[in-house]
């Protein structure tokens, strides 16, 4: 029998959620997650995934996959501390470190994961974080778990910045000041101003740490917001995701060999907890080479945002100030913006709503993913699909 007070809390909880019509029901995508999929034995054209280059379908890739799983089996066997630490592994942080411009890299089992790891291996209750307030929630669970003090600092606020390193700094209270970002913000598309950041950390000695799960394979080439910036050798925590761009699964970081020497006997996900599949690791590596070889996707991807903005744009929609291919498409109300979602949905266009408290309230947005795997085709008939609903609900 389970305990009373955890059904009390169960049932209170989600009922809370439900009637505030937060309580998300996950659909499930009937076979593989590409430019379109399937729901409920529907077609849909997906404007939702992370997927931004398609190489989460890609063919070369799956057969790299399915050459480590017969040369390696499907699992890494032990935490990497103990007997887990793969070639595979090695090789995909030898591409990493190559791909970033930096001299070393390690690997976590996610982008979430390595925010949880890196944060707490330097940071701890002497220390301060000056963290952007839209940061990622895995940087804002990282920051806790280290115990330092957080400062939030207004979204790409350079001042407000600025004064509070100042004031962190010269204090005196801290050992350690650390700056930390998103290298894209996930709901805008905009980037952080990594050129002042910069300059504010050398300035007040901070450590600089960058979360670039959405600008890697879209911005600088594909390696991210660090070299799209030319600031390599300026930014200690380069952080990514394998899982968007990439399209596989895993995180890392990026950075010099004695900050990385470091995590690998300090990090607790990486001492106590296994490791990417062979697969996973093996596909990785290959979709860097890729992506190293040839600026043809990237290119493909930033063609078909463009295309997808103003295309909405010009059919009257609000699409904010993205500086990247994150497309918004504010409405506003929240509950407007969830209808206008599920209409997307019934005329064949998956694009997901995002609401308050995700986003501030009244800021509700319907935010659209183009990847380099979505045809002209498909583009245009979403365009069409948004100004059949923008007129249907009086919006345009
Ligand atoms: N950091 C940021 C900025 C992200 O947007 C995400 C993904 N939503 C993550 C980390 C987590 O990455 P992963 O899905 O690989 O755990």
């Amino acid at each position: 029998m389970s305990s009373k007070a955890l059904e009390q809390f169960l049932d209170e909880n989600i009922e809370d959620l439900k009637s505030r019509g937060l309580y998300n029901e996950i659909d499930i995508v009937e076979g593989a997650n590409g430019p379109t999929i399937q729901i409920g034995g529907r077609e849909l054209i997906n404007l939702s995934s992370n997927n931004y280059l398609g190489l989460a379908t890609n063919n070369t890739l799956k057969q790299v996959a399915n050459e480590a799983v017969a040369s390696h089996g499907v699992g890494a066997g032990a935490v990497r501390t103990i007997n887990g630490t793969l070639d595979l592994h090695k090789e995909l942080e030898r591409k990493i470190a190559a791909f970033k411009g930096t001299e070393a890299a390690i690997s976590y089992q996610s982008g979430f994961n390595c925010n949880m790891a890196a944060i707490s291996a330097v940071m701890d209750r002497n220390d301060a974080i000056l963290s952007d307030e839209l940061n990622h929630a895995s940087i804002i669970d990282g920051c806790r778990l280290s115990k330092a003090k957080i400062i939030r600092v207004n979204h790409s606020d350079m001042d407000d910045l600025r004064k509070k390193a100042k004031e962190a700094v010269e204090s005196g209270q801290y050992n350690k000041v650390m700056v930390i970002t998103d290298g894209v913000f996930s709901m805008d598309g905009d980037i952080a101003k990594l050129p002042e950041i910069v300059e504010i950390a050398e300035e007040f000695d901070l450590i600089t740490y960058v979360d670039d799960a959405h600008g890697s394979g879209v911005l600088g080439n594909g390696a991210g917001t660090v070299k799209h910036f030319g600031l390599q050798d300026k930014v200690d925590f380069q952080i990514g995701t394998l899982s968007k761009a990439i399209g596989v699964v895993g995180g890392y970081v990026a950075g010099k060999k004695n900050l990385i020497d470091w995590l690998k006997v300090a990090s607790r996900p990486f001492l106590f907890s296994t490791a990417v599949t062979p697969a996973d690791a093996a596909a990785s590596a290959k979709a860097i080479d890729m992506l190293m070889e040839s600026n043809e996707l990237v290119q493909l991807l930033w063609e078909n945002a463009d295309y997808l903005k103003a295309g909405l744009k010009d059919k009257g929609f609000d699409i904010g100030n993205s500086e990247t291919p994150i497309t918004p498409v504010i409405i506003g109300d929240e509950q407007l913006t969830q209808k206008f979602s599920k209409r997307l949905f019934e005329s064949g266009v998956y694009a997901k709503s995002i609401v308050f408290p995700t986003v501030p309230r009244g800021t509700g947005r319907v935010r659209n993913m183009p990847t380099a795997a979505h045809t002209k085709e498909m583009l245009d008939q979403a365009i069409a699909t948004y100004e059949k609903i923008g007129k249907e609900m009086g919006m345009i």
